[in-house]
């Protein structure tokens, strides 16, 4: 998938006559390609706009500008009639495992539903059989398909989901924040799990999060958002271990040390101060400016582009880019 500066604006009515017209500038000339067989995360903090990229590109929601080029076909206009068989191609996964899963179905009618709407259930007890190998690739049991949603634990439940995901056997799967409500002892298995499946089947993922440290675990690519545009990009290697962007410097000051040998090589921690801007009403120029320790009055004035100034093979937009090593653990 290549996605070309895409951008989502959502109309917010202001003031109490509500007259007064404005635009939510949810996604900003967002960039991106996701490769087969690899994963490209997309961090922020709450609001940057990453479930809003993630519903763009798999057309849940009308995009406003920008190309969204799937297996060489765009699909930013398409209708939602010819959007159908492209679908089954690109499945997604939800932060929460328990809203997602409709509690009134078994475990084998939620993941046999997706085969059931495209017509590849099959009869003679194959669809039963797709379901169990489904269950068993997730790493859970056949005897499981007839129990309940609400007697699994959630990293359980998120297997479910990922089992129906996986049901069309689909080449891209959007992940938005699947392990953010798990406790962080199950983090870990899930994300095993996503990276082993990648390996078995190829498949393309496109996993959001809020944590940069996860977020690393299972990408080969990065980019960090900010109120809707991306700040920085590269291989997840670089962007854990060279960050440019302050933003991106202050994401993984707050990442806790696991190793404790080693703090002598953290730099100073960075706190950001201040709140995240209203989207209806950005900053001029550097949409960060405003949280930002470098600002000066350029950042106001020219939104900086994504581009490697450093010359080190990722881009950063940011006017004073400077090479940082952050001391984060690989
Ligand atoms: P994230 O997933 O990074 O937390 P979102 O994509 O959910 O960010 O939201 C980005 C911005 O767009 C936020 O300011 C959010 O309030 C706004 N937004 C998201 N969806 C809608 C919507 N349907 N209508 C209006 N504003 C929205
Ligand atoms: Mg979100």
């Amino acid at each position: 998938m290549t996605v070309k500066d895409l951008t989502k604006t959502f109309p917010v009515r202001k003031g109490v006559l509500g007259r007064a017209a404005a635009v939510i500038q949810a996604v900003t000339d967002v960039s991106f390609s996701i490769f087969p067989g690899q994963t490209l995360g997309l961090v922020g903090e709450s609001g940057s706009g990453k479930s809003t990229t993630a519903l763009c590109v798999t057309r849940l929601l009308d995009v406003t500008a920008g190309s969204i080029v799937f297996d060489g076909q765009e699909l930013a206009d398409l209708s939602r009639r010819n959007m159908r068989p492209i679908r089954r191609n690109m499945q997604m996964v939800f932060q929460d495992p328990y809203s997602s899963l409709d509690p009134r179905m078994t475990v084998k009618e939620i993941i046999a539903e997706p085969l059931r709407v495209y017509g590849a259930y099959g009869g003679g007890g194959q669809g039963e059989r797709k379901v169990h190998e489904l269950l068993e690739k997730v790493g859970m049991n056949a005897s499981d398909a007839d129990r309940f949603p609400h007697e699994f634990s959630g990293g359980q439940r998120q297997r479910i989901s990922i089992a129906r995901a996986l049901a069309l056997e689909p080449r891209l799967l959007v992940l938005d924040e699947p392990v953010s409500a798990l406790d962080v002892s199950v983090q870990a298995q899930v994300t095993n799990l996503l990276r082993d499946l990648q390996d078995a089947m190829g498949l393309a993922y496109l996993f959001i999060g809020h944590d940069l440290a996860v977020v690393h675990h299972v990408s080969d690519w990065i980019a960090v958002m900010y109120l809707g545009r991306i700040v920085e990009y590269g291989s997840a290697d670089q962007i854990f271990s060279e960050p440019t962007h302050p933003y991106t410097q202050a994401l993984l000051s707050a990442i806790p040390n696991a190793d404790p040998t080693k703090a002598g090589d953290l730099d100073e921690k960075i706190i950001l101060t201040g709140e995240v801007p209203d989207p209806a009403d950005p900053p001029s120029g550097c949409r960060f400016r405003t949280r930002c320790w470098k600002a000066e009055p350029i950042c106001a004035e020219v939104s900086p582009e994504l581009v490697d100034n450093l010359g080190i093979g990722h881009p950063s937009a940011c006017h004073f880019p400077e090479l940082r090593a952050s001391g984060a653990h690989q």
